[in-house]
């Protein structure tokens, strides 16, 4: 089956649907193959469910018209998000970087929605898969896209710039992020700079912190707006604090967001940045950043059983685990605990990276440090105040918050550690 005549049946049923669970009536259903499933085995399911079609890549599925058979359903799905992307011609802005792609893509969401209707990638769909199902939910009413790009290895955000053909891209920063599949910190840069290359290539506009003396430098010889504490950028956003959250000034416009630490600053910055390209007012822009709350384990605040937890157990990595703490060392509060977890996919880096967080932990001013996961448990501790656990079921046999104390605790891991389970144990 042609992609055009594909798209066709899109524009009368617009939902597209990679899941049965997830299925609603007249969605199209794409069989997805995975290393674990096979999606033919579930047209049927789906059909009977009430999808409109179901598109496989195995005859022997095919019992009815509803089916339509292609070569691959990976690759029809992501050529037919690539001709609806065309179809549509929406201005999309591309997310990546190593850290903080989901908040900036949110924030940038919050701000531009004041005044465009936009379509940007739900939670965090980022891969090859989500890329293309995010273009896929854009409809006609859609202004702007906001599709965020993420990345374990080099080559993915070339290809994923092929499939959504950015008009505009911006990168968050360059980290220690996945070192294990990138092959080290070059090769996170090289990786990221793929959506330089690309915007170079075509044309398009690249979004720089020019605060960032990388981004600077890796961005030359393209069109670029950029953002900064100077005259030399378009936009001029100045840092008031960080505490308890991150507070700036734009445009005669005192902001104060929701978002804790300093790190936060660029991911706020470069929203504004974009959505003043786009002509949302400074008011507009005010109102979108300062309705935002983190959700999702990402930076957020919470009280639980009298104790204040900076729940930061989304994801980890050495770059976001030290601007985690160099946060919480800020933190003028009565007693602090850091409780951290293992940070994965680090390859050979993973002995000298857990050995530098905790030396950094016991460096900064933090009342109790405690060090969950296998690599944490191998490190040296250089100071008294660090316990460490081989594993999450270990710290939570043995935990407990002192108190006579008022405490605050930082919670900080990778996913895989899932360092969000503490919390039933409070
Ligand atoms: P993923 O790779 O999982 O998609 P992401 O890049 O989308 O992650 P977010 O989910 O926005 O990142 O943020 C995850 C965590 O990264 C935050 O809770 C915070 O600890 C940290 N973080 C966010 N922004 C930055 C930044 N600019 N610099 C360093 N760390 C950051
Ligand atoms: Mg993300």
């Amino acid at each position: 089956m042609k992609i055009k005549d594909l798209h066709a049946l899109l524009l009368n049923f617009p939902k597209v649907c990679t899941d049965t669970r997830k299925l609603a009536k007249n969605d199209i259903f794409f069989a997805l193959k995975g290393e674990n499933y096979n999606g033919n085995a579930f047209a049927k399911q789906a059909v009977t469910d009430g999808a409109k079609y179901a598109v496989i890549d195995e005859a022997e599925y095919q019992t009815s018209e509803q089916y339509l058979l292609v070569e691959n359903v990976l690759e029809t799905l992501q050529a037919l998000a690539t001709y609806h992307r065309t179809y549509l011609n929406v201005p999309i802005i591309a997310l990546t970087g190593s850290n903080g792609k989901t908040t900036t893509k949110e924030l940038i969401n919050a701000t531009l929605s004041q005044h465009y209707k936009t379509t940007a990638t739900v939670g965090n769909l980022n891969n090859h898969i989500g890329v293309a199902l995010t273009l896929l939910s854009m409809t006609k009413q859609t202004e702007i896209g906001i599709v965020e790009m993420g990345a374990n290895h080099l080559r993915e955000i070339a290809f994923l710039c092929a499939i959504a053909k950015p008009d505009y891209g911006y990168i968050t920063n360059f980290g220690k992020a996945h070192l294990e599949g990138f092959g080290g910190v070059e090769g996170v840069i090289k990786g990221k700079t793929e959506l330089y290359n690309y915007l170079k290539k075509n044309d398009k506009l690249i979004f720089v912190n020019g605060n960032d003396p990388k981004q600077q430098t890796l961005s030359q010889g393209g069109n670029v707006y950029s953002f900064g504490k100077t005259n030399d950028s378009e936009v001029i956003i100045q840092f008031i604090e960080a505490q308890p959250f991150v507070t700036c000034e734009f445009d005669g416009h005192r902001i104060q967001t929701h978002l804790i630490g300093e790190y936060n600053f660029s991911n706020i910055s470069s929203a504004i940045c974009i959505a003043n390209y786009f002509e949302v007012s400074a008011e507009n822009i005010k109102k979108g950043l300062e309705s935002y709350t983190p959700k999702n384990n990402r930076s957020q605040i919470i009280k639980k059983a009298g104790v204040k937890i900076i729940l930061d157990a989304y994801n980890a990595n050495p770059t976001s685990m030290t601007a985690a703490l160099t946060n919480f060392d800020q933190l003028k509060d009565h007693y602090k605990i850091a409780i951290l977890g293992d940070m994965f996919e680090l390859g050979n880096e993973a002995k000298t990276e857990h050995q530098s967080i905790t030396n950094l932990a016991s460096d900064l001013n933090i009342d109790e440090i405690i060090l969950v996961g296998e690599n944490f448990y191998k490190t040296e501790s250089v100071s008294q105040k660090t316990t460490k656990f081989k594993s999450f079921e270990a710290l939570k046999q043995d935990f407990k918050i002192p108190s006579n104390k008022k405490t605050t605790l930082l919670i900080k891991g990778s996913r895989g550690m899932a360092l969000e389970r503490l919390l039933d144990v409070l």
